[in-house]
């Protein structure tokens, strides 16, 4: 997964016309991925040493699981240990609305160490 995720990065900013230093990448986590948080950041810290990513912070945002239930007409947050039924109407989880998110929210970059060219000088 962390690989993926630095793939993705590094092709938008090899993209850039000049590539800047990136600070921080924002990342939506959904809770329902079963993406550990913790051991995310710290393979994404592993992978991106002695990279254009490095020193870069990876902050996570997760996203609660929310299933809809058909039966009851309503949102509701899953538990785990009880399968995901709805706590209503004790029906298997069949919709679910957010927490399968996986995705870089977006991308914080330094301002570029040097003035344009063009910029410089009168
Ligand atoms: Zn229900």
């Amino acid at each position: 997964m962390t690989k993926a995720l630095i793939v993705t990065v590094r092709d938008w900013w090899e993209a850039q016309p000049q590539p800047p230093q990136i600070e921080t990448v924002h990342l939506v986590v959904g809770e329902f991925t079963c993406v550990e948080p913790a051991s995310l950041q710290f393979a994404f810290e592993v992978q991106t040493r002695d990279t254009f990513l490095s020193g870069a912070q990876l902050v996570i945002r997760e996203v609660p699981l929310v299933a809809y239930c058909a039966a009851c007409q309503q949102d509701y947050r899953p538990t785990v240990g009880q399968q995901y039924a709805c706590p209503t109407c004790d029906r298997p989880m069949a919709e679910i609305r957010s927490g399968r998110e996986l995705k870089i929210e977006r991308v914080e970059c330094s301002a570029p160490l040097e003035a344009p060219l063009e910029t410089l000088g009168r």
